[in-house]
């Protein structure tokens, strides 16, 4: 299976990823969690990649497509892989085909989970992770075990200021994939409001339409 899951910040991406690896046996490949990493290691390439996302921008075309493309060509993803925000440009989305069809492997779907505008602020300004085990709650929807809530993090660009941007950043630079995708017929749109199981077994289900 080899798979995108696409929507604006705040969708539930990440929680998604993360309980449909489980069932697929395949890599969650999210290039946000790629980009932290590195930032946290303090290396030069981090100190450039923060700069980008501290404020909700996108980091360029040029410095993501080769750090993700190398990760999909690793011996792990040979079964397949979900990508977790990434294509978020129409260009990464043109790149990620090249070097699939280099290949010779392709897409199965992409699925799209949809929320309105205005739940996204406040899911991203309650959400906390655990950089143990990689858990993401939300402070009211889906609170953490106390014994844990010392050692959560709340992420740098999870501001409202930089909810915004990367709402809008969505709309402008990512949302013109899901026409690419659509022409291709691999596009799957998931409604993202409600229970996380729910919205699970939605995707399960649409994946296997
Ligand atoms: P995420 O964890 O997916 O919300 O990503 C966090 C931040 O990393 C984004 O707001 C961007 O600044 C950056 N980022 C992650 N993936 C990409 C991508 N595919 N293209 C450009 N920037 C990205």
């Amino acid at each position: 299976m080899r798979m995108i899951l696409v929507g604006p910040p705040g969708a539930g991406k990440g929680t998604q990823a993360a309980r449909l690896v489980e069932t697929f046996n395949i890599p969650h490949i999210s290039s946000g969690d790629m980009f932290r990493a590195e930032v946290k290691q303090g290396t030069e390439l981090g100190k450039q990649l923060d700069h980008h996302m501290k404020l909700g921008g996108l980091v360029p075309d040029e410095v993501t497509i080769p750090i993700v493309l190398k990760r999909i060509t690793q011996a792990d993803t040979a079964a397949g892989f979900m990508l977790d925000g990434f294509p978020r440009t129409r260009p990464q989305a043109e790149a990620l085909d090249k070097e699939m069809a280099k290949a010779g492997v392709a897409l199965d779907a992409v699925v799209l989970i949809e929320v309105p505008d205005q739940l996204l602020e406040e899911r991203a300004i309650h959400r906390r992770s655990d950089p143990q085990t990689g858990a993401i709650y939300h402070l009211k929807y889906n609170p953490p075990p106390a014994e844990i809530a010392g050692r959560l993090v709340h992420r740098s660009d999870d501001t409202k200021e930089a909810v915004d941007k990367r709402v809008a950043k969505y709309h402008a630079e990512t949302a013109p994939i899901i026409p690419y995708y659509m022409e291709k017929g691999i596009l799957k749109r998931v409604d993202g409001v409600g229970d996380p199981d729910v919205i699970t077994e939605r995707i399960k289900a649409v994946l296997n339409d």
